[in-house]
């Protein structure tokens, strides 16, 4: 079990949120002989710690678990902790600009803290809207821990070749969803709208034209609210309706969306939010205000920053963001 870490007065990057993207920043703060801390909720709250089998991660033929590859990311991070603090479970509260950098407030071992860098990497990444059931979002769970209900198209399309696949969602992005998993030759894709009445909030003529193109590529909707799930034994989707019918698939498919893209701290310090609410940031992960000029000293990286969400993508804007900061900022 390694130790605790030593809360020191300052460091020189302050890094909020510890999944694939953080702890690179973290990992590349220390190669780079800065100090940094590392603060995070904890990895069960990384969107990666519920992906059993990830194809694209460079030298891992035969794929790892998002779980795994946090895990040896983490033992990477620990390993110089001479130079960076990795405090988890840490949850971060407030960032607040101060004369010469930053004040970071955070809970870590049941009291409230504060520390301060000299720049700021936000790394929160984003969480995903979970289908709820009376209320309650775990019982998906299971569906989801094992690779029956995928949520990220990029990361899981190639799956469904040949497979019945059911979507659960019914705005704009979970028709284009539907449309875009076709690439990927399903033998069958079906939306599940659990009770409300398809595109409801999509104005014409973009309304009737997506729903063209759904009945053209023969993708029918079944609109009754989801009652329960069941299958999991046969590691399949299956689907008991309101109505008192049942569907059953191969996989399921999120299309949901977000249900936090952790905007507020980083609005706080001046960040514009884009068009999809991710935050606006250049080819340097710096983040930028509403007139596009950088923020001085806040960068944004993975998931939570403008962009594709994808691991490599995390790790990539990650090294370029504490690269900027060496040779720019520190
Ligand atoms: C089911 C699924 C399968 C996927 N499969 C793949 C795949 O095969 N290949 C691939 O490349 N990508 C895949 N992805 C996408 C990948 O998981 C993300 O792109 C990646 O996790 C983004 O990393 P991140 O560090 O930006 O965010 P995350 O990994 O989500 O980490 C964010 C961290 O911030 C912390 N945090 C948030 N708020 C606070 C706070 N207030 N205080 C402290 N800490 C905080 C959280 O605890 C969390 O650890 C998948 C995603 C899902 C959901």
């Amino acid at each position: 079990m390694p130790g605790l870490p030593k809360l020191k007065e300052s460091y020189e990057l302050l890094i909020v949120g510890a999944g694939h993207a953080g702890l690179q920043a973290g990992l590349k703060s220390a190669l780079l002989h800065h100090t940094a801390g590392v603060f995070d909720r904890g990895p069960k709250y990384a969107r990666s710690f519920y992906a059993p089998r990830m194809d694209n991660i460079p030298g891992f033929p035969g794929s790892l678990s998002g779980h795994a590859l946090l895990d040896k990311q983490i033992a990477q991070v620990r390993a110089v902790e001479d130079r960076v603090g990795y405090f988890t479970p840490a949850q971060v509260h407030a960032v607040r600009r101060i004369p010469d950098g930053f004040e970071l407030e955070f809970d870590w071992l049941r009291e409230r803290r504060t520390t301060r860098g000299r720049a700021v990497v936000f790394a929160m990444g984003v969480v995903d809207r979970m289908l709820q059931l009376q209320g309650d979002i775990k019982p998906i769970f299971p569906w989801a821990n094992f690779g029956i209900v995928d949520f990220c198209i990029l990361c899981d399309g190639h799956t469904l070749s040949g497979k019945s696949v059911g979507v659960l969602g019914h705005d704009r992005f979970a028709a284009l969803t539907a449309l875009d998993l076709l690439h990927f030759e399903p033998s069958s894709v079906e939306l599940l709208t659990h009770g409300e009445p398809l595109l409801r909030e999509v104005d014409e003529p973009v309304r009737a034209a997506l729903l063209a193109e759904l009945e053209a590529h023969q993708i029918p909707r079944v609109e009754s609210p989801i009652a329960s799930l069941d299958g999991i034994r046969e590691k399949r989707f299956e689907v008991h309706l309101a109505d008192g019918t049942s569907r059953t698939y191969d996989k399921g498919f999120s299309a949901l969306g977000w249900w936090d893209l952790h905007q507020e701290m980083p609005r706080s310090l001046g960040a514009a939010i884009d068009s999809e609410g991710f935050v606006s940031v250049d080819e340097d992960c710096r983040a930028l205000d509403a007139d596009g000029h950088p923020v001085p000293g806040v960068y944004c990286v993975g998931d939570q920053k403008s962009g594709w969400n994808q691991i490599p993508e995390a790790w990539a804007s990650a090294e370029r963001a504490v690269i900027h900061a060496y040779a720019n900022y520190l």
